[in-house]
């Protein structure tokens, strides 16, 4: 923020403090006392660095990537997979979810970024095998000292994922890795990186490979940085891998196993989406309502103008409500599971379709509310006297990543078929 508009009551109306006031008051009667406590504890650790940066100006000018070392030591870059090395914060995707809202609310765009560390850390969870080298890997990414990326989409395979053309060589010791990926959020800005790559084009469901590289060490792995606007703050990059060289004792997964990794990880990964666009919602809609509390127009608060109390708070609070619940529902039920879940086939995972629908919900509710929510808050909405435009440039990038709408729909239509068969 270089030039303050709006009064310091107003400003500090919108103060984090302020917007997990909001989140919470609609949380109280559907959290338990125990995930409250969990969700205040957050919060917490948020107020604190919010107080750190210099609040909006510390959101408007800081390098997120510097942030990751303070999430890492609190334990909030995730709480969906064990931490081998300590044992400090709830662990399932309740807790996650819950850690997504706050995070979100905090930052939506760092929320980001740790989100795709994430995408690197939960296959090396899954498939480190008790290697030292990848456990390693593994509390480094969760402590936040290193930072990691997922490669799965490539310039010329997009939606058509599965038949990527990145090549891998089995050679003495390792694979070689050749080929760009793109699109891979944080990878100018990564240490490692999880990567997927063929042995054979024409058949990549048998020969998908993944290994996890490390630019320290590894020449064959650069990343340049592409430009995409809306979430200027984050680094995506194009990611070249040239004769890079990934040793066995990396592999998270050997030839056919890295096909089974990918669709394992879309499932967390499709809840998580869903779950950092609810959580940028409540951002956004908290900042209106409390904006227009205190806003008058025409004599009376904004909130009490119809056009903007019901067709837009109101409104958009009952459709935030829902799919809130409906979320929590989700996470109630993959908790429940979650000992189930370890070892079954991901092609039989209960919750593929479920995991898309709600992805697909929200990334098109997080696009029109943020939007609308913008707008009822007039020029505020679009300046950088709050975090609202680090809102909107998330949603609007929000229906492509982890795979657009027709490809949610696409799987909720098989699934469609596979049902009707079972009956
Ligand atoms: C900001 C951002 C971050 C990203 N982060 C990562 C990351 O960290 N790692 C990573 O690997 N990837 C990442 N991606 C890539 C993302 O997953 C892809 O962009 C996405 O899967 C779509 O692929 P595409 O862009 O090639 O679009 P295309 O596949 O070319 O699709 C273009 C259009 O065609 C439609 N379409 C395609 N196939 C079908 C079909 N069969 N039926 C109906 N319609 C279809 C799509 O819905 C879309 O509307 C990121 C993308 C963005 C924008």
């Amino acid at each position: 923020m270089k030039t303050q508009l709006l009064e310091d009551e107003v400003l500090d109306m919108m103060k984090l403090e302020n917007q997990f006031g909001v989140f919470n008051s609609n949380m109280m009667m559907i959290l338990s006392d125990e995930d409250k406590a969990y969700v205040e504890k957050l919060q917490g650790l948020c107020l604190e660095q919010e107080e750190k940066i210099g609040r909006i100006q510390g959101h408007n000018t800081a390098d997120y990537y510097d942030w990751f070392e303070w999430a890492g030591s609190h334990g909030l870059i995730t709480r969906s997979v064990d931490y081998p090395h300590r044992d400090d914060l709830e662990i399932g995707m309740k807790a996650e979810l819950l850690r997504c809202w706050t995070m979100d609310i905090f930052n939506p765009q760092f929320n980001m970024a740790l989100g795709a560390s994430v995408l690197s850390i939960n296959p090396i969870s899954h498939h480190h095998n008790g290697r030292e080298t990848l456990l390693k890997d593994l509390t480094d990414l969760l402590d936040g000292k290193k930072i990691g990326c997922i490669g799965i989409t490539e310039p010329k395979r997009g939606s058509d994922a599965v038949n990527m053309t990145v090549k891998a060589e089995k050679v003495d010791g390792g694979y070689v890795i050749n080929g760009d990926k793109c699109y891979t959020t944080n990878s100018p800005k990564a240490d490692i990186c999880a990567v997927y790559a063929v042995l054979n084009e024409e058949d990549t469901r048998s020969t998908m490979v993944q290994g996890i590289s490390h630019k320290e060490w590894d020449r064959g792995f650069t990343a340049e940085r592409i430009g995409i606007p809306s979430v200027n703050k984050v680094h995506i990059g194009k990611t070249i891998f040239k004769d890079s060289f990934i040793p066995d004792d990396y592999m998270t997964g050997g030839p056919g196993e890295g096909y089974n990794i990918l669709f394992e990880g879309l499932v967390p990964e499709r809840i998580g989406i869903a779950a950092t666009n609810i959580g940028q919602m409540w951002g956004a809609f908290s900042l209106a309502a409390l904006y227009s509390t205190v806003r008058k127009q025409f004599g009376e608060k904004i909130l009490r103008h119809q056009a903007v109390g019901m067709s837009v708070l109101a409104k958009y609070h009952a459709r935030l409500m829902s799919i809130s619940m409906a979320l929590l529902k989700l996470a109630d039920a993959y908790d429940a599971k979650r000992e189930d879940l370890v070892g079954i086939s991901p092609f039989m995972n209960p919750f593929v379709a479920n995991a898309s629908h709600m992805k697909e919900e929200a990334a098109q509710l997080v696009h029109e509310l943020t939007y609308e929510c913008m707008h009822a808050m007039g020029g505020t909405g679009v300046t950088d006297q709050t975090k609202m435009p680090l809102i909107q440039g998330v949603s609007e990038i929000a229906e492509v990543v982890g795979g657009t709408r027709n490809v949610q729909l696409l799987i909720g239509s098989r699934t469609i078929n596979t049902m009707i068969k079972m009956i």
